[in-house]
């Protein structure tokens, strides 16, 4: 097989040869060929279950991960599953996964039964535990006036994480949660709805990506007016407005934002980018949010000689037409044409 046309986002017209599951740069390209991305990435979608309180099942996984494909997702990560079961071998057919364990949950915090609930004083040990394939996910807080994991237990937690060599997701939605994530040292915030901005410059410089999921919360907002907590209805809609300036001051501070929906049906992280495109970030950064910029946070190459045979094309380039990427015109995972 033979893949040419503009890579994103060198821009550089490339030709390749796929062999076996890598690319290798071959002869010389046309520009008449498609918009090429390394596929696209949602960097938060829990595959395997409808909700989080639902047993895992590994034909809802198959039957999320082939919808992801087929819109063009070639990289998940899921930060939080049901599974127990952490060394199970990547599915060939299905997108690179990148696997946290069970979410880890506090006493009061998550929803009830779901997760692995473990004592505060059991949380780093747990999350070692649960990391073993690469990412642990924490539920660093919950209800709006509720009080997070303690500053003091997240980042025993976290430097636990990493003296083992792994990541550490936060569920954080409340301004101390998200406070305490960050300087716990956290990898990666999840959602950060409440962060308050004086905390960006300290995440880009120690590295730690906001990922804000737009789509969860559209969703969330539909039903809010059925809530009779008025509290909790102020907190989202106040949330909500303030994750716009949140994440384009993120991306202005250089922290690396990412998309990450947090939503089913899986397959829509187009509409994610989407939304960080109107929250403010300039349209090639938001693609990036969910394609090449995420997966260089992964650890996976881009479009070059050697890399990944993962490649999604389009008729138009994304970064001036954004629609156009719920619109794949070619699909190549892993070296084989599945699109
Ligand atoms: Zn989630």
């Amino acid at each position: 097989m033979r893949i040419w046309g503009i890579a994103l986002p060198s821009r550089a017209p490339v030709s390749f040869v796929v062999d076996g599951e890598r690319l290798r740069a071959s002869g010389t390209s046309t520009s008449d060929g498609l918009w090429l991305l390394p596929g696209l990435v949602d960097v938060h979608s829990h595959a395997g279950t409808e909700a989080p309180t639902d047993a895992y099942s590994h034909e809802v996984f198959r039957r999320h991960m082939l919808a992801h494909r087929a819109a063009g997702v070639l990289t998940v990560r899921s930060p939080g599953s049901a599974d127990p079961v952490l060394d199970r071998a990547d599915d060939a057919d299905l997108p690179r996964l990148a696997r946290s364990g069970r979410w880890l949950a506090t006493p009061g915090r998550f929803f009830a039964g779901a997760g692995r609930r473990v004592e505060e004083d059991e949380l780093p040990s747990a999350a070692v535990e649960e990391a073993v394939a690469g990412w642990c996910k924490v539920i660093g807080d919950w209800m709006p006036d509720d009080p997070p994991v303690p500053l003091d237990v997240l980042t025993a937690t976290v430097d636990a994480v990493h003296a083992a060599g792994r990541r550490v997701a936060v569920h954080c939605q409340t301004a101390e949660g998200c406070r305490n994530a960050v300087l716990a040292g956290a990898d990666s915030l999840e959602h950060g709805m409440h962060l308050d901005h004086s905390l960006l410059s300290r995440m880009a410089a120690q590295g730690t990506a906001l990922v804000p999921t737009f789509t969860a919360f559209a969703g969330v907002l539909k039903g809010l007016e059925k809530s009779s907590d008025a509290r909790f209805r102020e907190w989202i809609q106040g949330g909500w407005e303030h994750a716009f300036p949140t994440v384009r001051a993120a991306y202005e501070a250089g922290v690396t934002v990412l998309a990450g929906t947090d939503n089913k049906p899986c397959g829509e992280v187009a509409g994610e980018i989407s939304w960080l495109i109107k929250a403010g970030m300039p349209v090639e950064a938001a693609v990036g949010a969910g394609s090449w910029t995420a997966r260089a946070w992964l650890g996976l190459p881009g479009l070059v000689d050697g890399g990944f045979a993962d490649v999604v094309g389009y008729d138009a380039d994304p970064c001036e037409e954004p629609d156009v990427l719920t619109r794949p015109r070619l699909i190549v995972l892993r070296g084989k044409l599945v699109g």
